[in-house]
């Protein structure tokens, strides 16, 4: 009658999970081996001997340290120079890179929160997901970014400078794009639009830049959007229409001969070089952008034709986004260096080369060039592989060296910006039902003969010691009872009682799906869509208690009623994660939270975002270093869009609809005004608040019943909330002037 199911030495040697790289003493097991491993039979299941609740976790003893979960969740390959954990197991932001110093690193928990705890307990009530931006860590990005390319343009010595674009479609909020203006306006930094509204903003927030700062119009043009980059240049913005269909260049013509401007034209050739991996399949000869060589010639005549050929001065052209090699990027550049040196030779008075995006992001840390989430440069070998190739090209040409122009976004804007959401449930796939032996025997004496002879099987086979029969006595007595349940033979106690004990045989022999599902406070369409959409991974990982063995595996199944709203593909080649077991209840009745963050994803993912189910987007909050008690102060805390707020996306009109329920409630209720405002109060909340689960005391997430009567007065417009909350579902402005410091200064 042993107690013990498995030998804990044995469960202690660490069983393989895929992929390698775990830390040694982190075992799950999920395979066969385990079974080898037994050396004491299973007891026999009518023996009145209860089975331990949790195999796994009580045999792992071993040490475990914050280092280790660096390794297991590999941040010691994607994090540095941004992200790494600190000695209490959380995730650190170093916001200045390698040059933060240790009193600078920021403790992402301790901002996390200031930012979610209540109000009334010092916080700012911001509601989960949350989007965590640190300025600091733009503002490093674009630095590196151009210190790579003075660097290679000195150390090569080219005979021009570096001088970037953003290109604003990776990320067009207001504060992102503005932050960048003023960061790269030391350096000429300039953007690049794709569409007429992304154009307005560009050339709104230009006027704050460096006169000298380009602002490049990519994208299908019309009549409208060339005439407004053609004002733009009146408005002593460095605007260059950048033709990527060939009639355009008829547009630009006739628009600025009207309009009585002088365009600065580009042209961006569709090159023969191809980008073979996810994003480069816009790239190469039958690529969706650009103009052929054919074309090419034909505006370069045109423009000649009408005396304006000195209008075309820059050559564009993009491989591909997430490029990701240098090898490839050679190819490319030197390709298009070709095309420049041509058009110089043909008559147009170039100047600027603009190579486009694609500087790459490594997501996994991996370092390959053979994976779409992975690149194998450092932005060091980038710039110096794009300024040596262009060099080469010219010299050979006898043409002048060119301004070198990239448009990097995902490499500027990933790092910045980190998604922080809760798990707020699990369900533990493995975990034996609590049913005592004598419970499990009364209700297997009640089961039709043949699955009792079924039981009988596994308990002979238990005692032979062969689990592999005794595994498939298991699964036939659970597919004979699930058909006589369909059959209406069999109660639902009796066939739970049978899955209970299928899942205690296979949880003893150690072959149990102990994968568990996490149930996560997050919309993967609203907030991850690119996983979704092209199956993009990002590196997730908890944001504390990393210096904790995370004792469970788990894939994390989102809000939506979407069967595609999950992530079950991680870093590394994983199918779940390594995660902690959350507290019995789940987190959701209050106390602390368990907190995960998705990294790398400042790029793409909060325009490309929609809202399924009507899930809106996060909360934000912008985070700087500061030199106060907690080395960071919040500047800036915003709200996710409210469910009014999603309601208006799809046209109704949230204010309309509560004035309905509102009727509705003043007809039930007889007009009894007490209950008819308390009742309206709890509605006006619901419209107001975000769509988003709320974790805590019951009192304090629901509107019904949290005794605001008496405030009742307080609500002015006909469904906003009053004075306490914020009004207009927007920013919570928390200075008055921009990017007033708002110092962390709890006890
Ligand atoms: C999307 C895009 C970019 C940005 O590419 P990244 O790979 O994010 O740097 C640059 N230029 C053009 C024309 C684009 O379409």
């Amino acid at each position: 009658m042993p107690a013990c199911i498995i030998d804990a030495s044995a469960a202690a040697t660490p069983t393989v999970v895929s992929g390698g790289g775990c830390p040694p003493g982190f075992a799950f097991s999920n395979n066969n081996d385990i079974v080898e491993h037994l050396s004491l039979p299973l007891p026999d299941f009518f023996s009145g001997e209860l089975f331990p609740t949790n195999t796994t976790a009580t045999a792992m003893t071993t040490e475990w340290s914050p280092s280790h979960s660096s390794e297991l969740y590999r941040i010691d390959k994607w994090g540095p120079p941004y992200f790494s954990v600190n000695g209490s197991g959380n995730i650190t932001v170093n916001p200045f890179g390698d040059a933060t110093l240790p009193h600078q690193e920021i403790d992402l928990l301790k901002v996390v929160k200031k930012v979610s705890d209540e109000k009334s307990n010092g916080g700012l009530g911001l509601q989960f997901p949350l989007i965590v931006r640190f300025p600091d860590v733009l503002k490093h990005r674009l630095e590196s970014l151009q210190c790579a390319f003075d660097f290679a343009v000195k150390s090569n010595g080219y005979g021009s400078h570096y001088q970037g674009v953003y290109p604003v479609k990776c990320n067009q909020d207001r504060f992102v794009v503005e932050d960048i203006v003023k960061f790269g306006s030391g350096f000429r930094f300039g953007l690049e639009a794709g569409s007429k509204p992304e154009l307005l903003l560009a050339m709104s927030c230009l006027c704050k830049g460096h006169p000298d700062a380009f602002l490049v119009c990519n994208g299908f043009k019309d009549a409208e959007y060339i005439s407004l980059a053609i004002i733009a240049r009146k408005l002593a913005i460095n605007t260059v229409i950048v033709l990527e269909q060939e009639e355009e260049v008829d547009l630009v013509i006739e628009l600025s001969r009207v309009l009585g401007i002088r365009p600065v034209i580009g042209v961006r050739a569709k090159l023969r070089t191809k980008h073979s991996g996810h994003f480069g399949s816009t790239s190469g000869e039958k690529g969706k952008f650009g103009l052929t060589t054919v074309q090419i010639l034909r505006v370069v005549r045109k423009l000649d034709a009408v005396g304006m050929l000195d209008c075309l001065q820059l050559l564009h052209f993009h491989i591909g986004s997430q490029i990701p090699s240098t090898t490839l990027l050679t190819d490319g550049v030197a390709e298009g260096a070709q095309v420049y040196c041509e058009l110089a030779r043909l008559g147009a008075c170039m100047r600027v080369i603009d190579i486009g995006g694609g500087l790459g992001i490594d997501y996994d840390g991996s370092k390959s060039t053979e994976s779409d989430i992975s690149v194998g440069y450092t932005l060091e070998e980038y710039a110096s592989s794009v300024v040596r190739a262009v060099q080469v090209v010219c010299d050979r040409k006898g043409t002048n060296h060119p301004v070198i122009c990239s448009e990097s976004g995902r490499a500027i804007v990933s790092h910045h910006s980190i998604l922080v959401f809760e798990a707020v449930s699990s369900t533990a796939a493995a975990a034996p039902p609590a049913m005592s032996p004598s419970e499990l025997n009364y209700l297997v004496e009640g089961l039709p003969e043949e699955a009792r002879g079924d039981v009988r099987s596994i308990s002979a086979s238990v005692t032979n010691g062969d689990y592999d029969a005794c595994l498939l006595y298991a699964d036939q007595l659970k597919q004979r009872c699930i058909e006589q349940f369909k059959d209406g033979c069999l109660g639902m106690e009796q066939l739970a009682a049978v899955d209970g004990l299928c899942e205690m045989v296979s949880s003893a022999l150690g072959v149990s799906d102990s994968v568990s599902t996490f149930h996560v406070n997050l919309s993967v369409f609203t907030s991850i869509p690119d996983f979704w959409g092209i199956g993009q991974l990002f590196p997730v990982t908890p944001i504390h208690k990393l210096d904790q063995r995370p004792g469970v595996r788990g894939i994390l199944s989102d809000l939506t009623c979407d069967s595609d709203g999950k992530i079950d593909k991680f870093i590394g080649g994983e199918s779940s994660l390594p995660l902690h077991e959350l507290r019995e209840s789940g987190n959701f009745g209050g106390g602390d939270g368990y907190y995960l963050g998705m990294f790398l994803g400042g790029a793409y993912e909060e325009a490309l975002g929609g809202v399924h189910n009507l899930f809106g987007g996060p909360s934000v909050v912008r985070v700087m270093q500061s030199d106060g008690p907690h080395s960071f102060a919040v500047t800036r805390a915003v709200p996710g869009p409210s469910c009014g707020d999603v309601l208006r996306v799809m046209q109704h009109e949230p204010e309309l609809m509560f004035q309905t329920l509102k009727h509705r409630a003043e007809e039930c209720l007889h007009n009894n005004e007490d209950d008819t405002a308390t009742l309206a109060n709890g509605l006006a909340r619901s419209f107001n608040n975000m769509p988003y689960l709320v974790a805590g005391p019951i009192a304090s997430s629901c509107g019904f019943i949290n005794g605001n009567n008496n405030n009742v007065n307080g609500y002015h417009h006909p469904y906003f909330c009053g004075a306490e909350d914020s009004c207009n579902g927007n920013a919570v402005e928390v200075a008055n002037g921009e990017d007033e410091q708002w110092p962390y200064v709890c006890a």
